[in-house]
């Protein structure tokens, strides 16, 4: 795990440092996580860490491409390690649970908008917002 990620950094021309490891692997364990999250579950490992810095390694990860970074409407960025491929999200309005849902088309763009001349679509960011199935039971 660990050596894959040290691979997968290198690749990304990110330097490899104990922080970044540590955050790749919390990512792996909790799909779509938010900052915070990612801080809460280090702390609770043992990592003596910052919500801070765990937002610096977030934005490195993410400008590098090596995480996917996207943003419920009214909610923190959410960060997942699932990247390389079109998927979109469902999210429940009411407790901000994130679902992916795989393309149809498998690869951006999957809807045919007018992108400006010479503009080359990478991903079709596309956001479900309803309730989940949870929620759903316990409607009142
Ligand atoms: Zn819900
Ligand atoms: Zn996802
Ligand atoms: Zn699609």
């Amino acid at each position: 795990m660990t050596e894959r990620d040290t691979e997968l950094l290198r690749e990304h021309g990110l330097r490899v440092t104990q922080g970044r490891l540590a955050v790749l692997d919390q990512l792996e364990r909790l799909p779509h996580a938010d900052a915070e999250s990612v801080h809460r579950a280090l702390v609770a490992a043992g990592n003596d860490t910052s919500v801070q810095s765990v937002h610096n390694v977030l934005g490195d990860l993410a400008a590098a491409g090596l995480v996917r970074r996207f943003e419920p409407e009214r909610s923190a960025a959410r960060y997942e390690r699932r990247i390389d491929d079109n998927h979109h999200h469902a999210v429940c309005a009411r407790c901000g649970k994130v679902e992916d849902v795989d393309c149809v088309v498998g690869e951006a763009p999957c809807l045919h908008a007018d992108a400006p001349p010479g503009f080359t679509v990478r991903t079709a960011e596309v956001t479900f917002v309803g309730i989940c199935a949870d929620c759903a039971q316990t409607a009142t």
